[in-house]
């Protein structure tokens, strides 16, 4: 199938994304990487009248690290961060998982803040996002705000995003020194959605632990002074207290054993990684 009828906008600045999205309003969509939009088009799930272009705009292609954390601007591409000389040292967890998300081709032109934006459920990045922390920036002509990760994810596909306004990048904290991490997930092939996602970052107070795949957002829990003695228990709990979906990959019942046994590995992982506290 084709797309059905659209108009296209390339847009050359900030500005010029922000007032095509206020004049067309619900019509419009934007494009970064079309990695994901791309075939919903060509099945014709999105039928926007406008689609604005952001993929090809310079000034929003900036990574930047300063005190506060990692910046990206939304049209930043996947591959340009996993390439960025600093990510290892100073994102470790971020640096470790990216490589899971789809395959060199989709990392070049699939962006952070697109998939950000996606909201699948099963995606890495929201997962990375929620866990590690940080805030979205969103920008309309109405105005800009900050929305914290916390309050970002609204459900399958559905973010706090308003429809005319561009996300425009993403902030991710920078780990406290010392912090541990770990992530895993089960797909059914190298570079698939994950059927579960888990990662965790261990610090001095406790555990950051989250779960992907499993609910129509990523799942965060934190705990408080958690150690390895009391990993086991800790996910065991999580594990009785979620509701995962079934779909085509795999059923609930199936779901839970790997976030029994990712969630044990990854937790006792990142414990073991922490250090100089
Ligand atoms: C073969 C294949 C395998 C893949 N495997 C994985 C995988 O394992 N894990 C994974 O997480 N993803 C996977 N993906 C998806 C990929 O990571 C996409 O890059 C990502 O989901 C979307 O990023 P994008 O830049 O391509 O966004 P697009 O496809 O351009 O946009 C996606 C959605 O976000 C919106 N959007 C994008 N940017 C903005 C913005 N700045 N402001 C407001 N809205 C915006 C769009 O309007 C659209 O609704 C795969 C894709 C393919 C084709």
């Amino acid at each position: 199938m084709k797309p059905s009828e659209f108009d296209y906008i390339r847009a050359a600045d900030v500005e010029e994304a922000v007032t095509a999205l206020a004049n067309a309003g619900e019509d419009a969509r934007v494009i970064a990487g079309g990695q994901s939009l791309g075939p919903m088009l060509n099945l014709r799930l999105a039928r926007p009248e406008v689609l604005i272009d952001i993929s090809k705009t310079p000034s929003l292609q900036q990574i930047k690290w300063d005190e506060h954390g990692l910046t990206l601007k939304c049209s930043a591409t996947q591959a340009a961060l996993l390439a960025d000389a600093a990510l290892l040292d100073r994102q470790p967890l971020l640096a470790d998982a990216m490589p899971w998300i789809g395959h060199v081709q989709t990392r070049a032109r699939g962006t952070v803040c697109g998939s950000l934006a996606h909201a699948d459920p099963a995606a890495e990045l929201p997962l990375l996002f929620s866990v590690m922390g940080g805030s979205v920036f969103a920008r309309s002509a109405r105005g800009d705000r900050e929305i914290p990760s916390k309050d970002f994810y609204l459900g399958m596909f559905e973010t706090a995003l308003a429809p005319d306004e561009l996300l425009l990048s993403v902030r991710f904290d920078l780990p406290k020194v010392g912090t541990g991490h770990a992530f895993k997930e089960v797909a059914e092939r190298h570079g698939d959605f994950a059927i579960v996602a888990v990662a965790a970052m261990a610090d001095a107070g406790g555990v950051t632990f989250g779960l992907g795949g499993v609910s129509d957002r990523p799942i965060i829990v934190r705990w408080e002074g958690l150690d390895l003695s009391g990993v086991r228990d800790a996910v065991e709990e999580l594990a009785l207290g979620i509701d995962p979906y079934d779909d085509q990959k795999a059923d609930a019942t199936y779901r839970r054993r790997l976030v029994r046994k990712l969630g044990t590995r990854v937790a006792t992982e990142a414990l073991e990684r922490r250090h100089a506290l």
